[in-house]
């Protein structure tokens, strides 16, 4: 066995936790039972809370350096795991496994980056007005931290709250998403194995998410959520918080813009495209949402975009060769669909159908005339449908952009570079892919401006989410 006990009921202050009710998770591809695990009840959040309590004051006593061997350690183990993690990953979320390899190195890139950033969380000496005064800012960890995350990156989106979150020493309480607890509990593990406190990272597992949820985030103990998720949940979970004006980090959903100017090297564009919407069969928050096209290069751009789309296979992740695997579920699938039809029904062009798939899975299909009051371009998809629309001139090209609520990612594709310099500019984004696709990275602020959510995670910018600003003013 790969794991040091099976990932079947929750890790609280390092023990396997049994609760009264279960859940299931299946395999997306085929729909079969993966593992029957254990909820996490009432008394289990308590105690988890009572951990986490207690191991924060245990981390005050800690050094930075101390911290930083231990998240080495599990960037470590991690990579030693990653076949295994990958593997995981493909059976319970989806993902094609050449994609769930990289995304361990994704998530081990944000647990080394946090080991080395604790080592670097600098003070400040402010020059004082008076000759008698020195003036500092120091920097504390925030406290209790309960995390929230989703299943399209069941691994990365917990490193990269967690490790901050003990770079900065905050003890850590996560309830990962109901499709994905298993890849949750072996990085839990993995963590405890790299030494990191029992009470300083404990997973709850569970199909309540509402109940656990609330009680956290209204409890006063805990100083500081952390969520990945849609706008919807995250405006539940803000507004759960406010009474006890709680820290809160929310990377929420996106509505991509992708732009092709005139100027653009085509073939590049449709191959950042490839990545930008078809990367985890278009499950991913920062997938190309809205691709905006100028109309006098449409024609070449959609012949190349159709030959390269027709090469992609759509097959079970564990499939050699595989592009693109299952949805999560039937109902991704068939909101999909009825975004399609819908769109179709108004005027839309298919410009392209992959065969009709079985099960949940969705081969591509390319729209073409679509326009921005339509339900798809105000939605997020969230599968493989490239949904195009046509524009004159730059200034109408950014008009669109920024008319929808969320501002996560944009990418644009120009080689006028008064023209980028201006577009970078004016986009109501908090990343922007210029020229280029895969934008995420640990060493970049990762988040969203507008509805998109608040905070950053990844960067120095991550670190300082769990951290407290602490002035200091005295008097000799
Ligand atoms: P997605 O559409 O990507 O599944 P969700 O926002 O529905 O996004 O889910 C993201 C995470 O939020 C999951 O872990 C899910 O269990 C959790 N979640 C859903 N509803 C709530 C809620 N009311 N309170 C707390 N967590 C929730």
């Amino acid at each position: 066995m790969y794991w040091s006990k099976a990932l079947n009921s929750s890790l609280i202050n390092g023990k396997s936790y049994q609760g009264s009710d279960s859940f299931t998770v299946n395999n997306p591809a085929n729909e079969q039972l993966i593992e029957t695990l254990s909820s996490v009840d009432m008394a289990g959040c308590q105690q988890a809370l009572d951990a986490a309590i207690t191991c924060f004051e245990a981390l005050k006593s800690t050094t930075a350096k101390q911290r930083s061997d231990v998240l080495l350690k599990w960037h470590s183990l991690i990579l030693e795991h990653k076949q295994a993690l990958a593997e995981l990953v493909t059976l319970e979320q989806g993902k094609v496994l050449k994609e769930s390899l990289a995304e361990v190195d994704y998530a081990a890139g944000f647990v080394k980056w946090f080991a080395d950033e604790a080592l670097r969380s600098y003070g400040e000496v402010i020059p004082a007005n008076s000759p008698t005064q020195q003036l500092t800012v120091i920097k504390q960890g925030v406290g209790v931290v309960f995390g929230v995350t989703p299943w399209n990156f069941p691994l990365a989106m917990i490193s990269r709250k967690v490790a901050p979150a003990y770079a900065a020493g905050c003890s850590f309480i996560l309830k990962p998403s109901e499709y994905t607890p298993l890849s949750a509990l072996a990085l839990c593990q993995l963590a405890l194995q790299a030494g990191m406190e029992t009470g300083a990272f404990q997973t709850l597992v569970t199909e309540d998410a509402a109940q656990v949820g609330a009680f956290f985030c209204e409890h006063k103990q805990v100083r500081k959520i952390t969520f990945t998720g849609s706008t919807r949940v995250g405006q539940i979970l803000l507004s759960q918080s406010a009474q006890s004006i709680k820290r809160a980090s929310l990377e929420l959903g996106g509505n991509a813009p992708f732009m092709v100017f005139e100027s653009a090297d085509i073939k590049k564009a449709v191959q950042g495209l490839l990545v930008a919407k078809f990367r985890n069969a278009g499950q991913t928050c920062v997938a190309a949402n809205r691709v905006l096209v100028q109309n006098t290069c449409l024609d070449e751009f959609l012949a190349e975009l159709k030959l390269q789309t027709a090469r992609l296979k759509v097959a079970d992740g564990f499939t050699e060769g595989a592009d693109l695997g299952p949805l999560i579920n039937t109902e991704a699938k068939l909101k999909a669909q009825s975004l399609v039809e819908d769109a179709v029904a108004q005027g839309t062009k298919i410009a392209y159908q992959g065969d009709e798939k079985a099960g949940q899975f969705m081969a591509p299909i390319i729209l073409t005339e679509v326009n921005q009051s339509m339900e798809i371009s105000r939605s997020e998809i969230f599968a493989p449908v490239v949904a195009i629309q046509t524009f004159e001139n730059e200034a109408q090209a950014l008009t669109i952009a920024n008319s929808v609520d969320e501002g996560l990612a944009a990418y644009f594709y120009s080689q006028d570079m008064a023209q980028v310099q201006r577009v970078a500019n004016s986009l109501e984004y908090g990343m922007v892919g210029i020229n280029e696709a895969l934008i995420s990275n640990p060493v970049a602020p990762f988040g969203g401006m507008k509805a998109s959510g608040l905070g950053r995670e990844g960067a120095r910018q991550g670190l300082e989410e769990y951290q407290e600003v602490k002035y200091l003013c005295q008097s000799y």
